[in-house]
């Protein structure tokens, strides 16, 4: 008799791609609840190209479309009056 041992599942890998965080804070991004163009799932949320879409989802999006200027974040705001406490 012996005793196989089975090797231990490996644990579901994360997506290799970083995600990254998107900066919508411009009021742009805020308008009346629409069909997420990703999920269909409504969301106030606005692209710079006014696609409606949940910034979690234009993040996601982007992390599996590296390359891509779908969604971005706002520019840097210029001047400095940078009161980030
Ligand atoms: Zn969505």
């Amino acid at each position: 008799m012996s005793t196989r041992r089975r090797p231990a599942p490996a644990p579901p890998e994360p997506p290799a791609v970083p995600v990254q965080l998107l900066d919508w804070h411009d009021g742009r991004h805020f308008a009346w609840p629409e069909r997420c163009v990703l999920c269909r799932k409504t969301t106030p949320l606005r692209s710079h190209d006014g696609e409606a879409v949940h910034k979690t989802c234009a993040e996601l999006w982007n992390a599996r479309n590296p390359g891509e200027t779908r969604f971005v974040s706002d520019p840097p705001k210029s001047g400095k009056s940078k009161d980030h406490a």
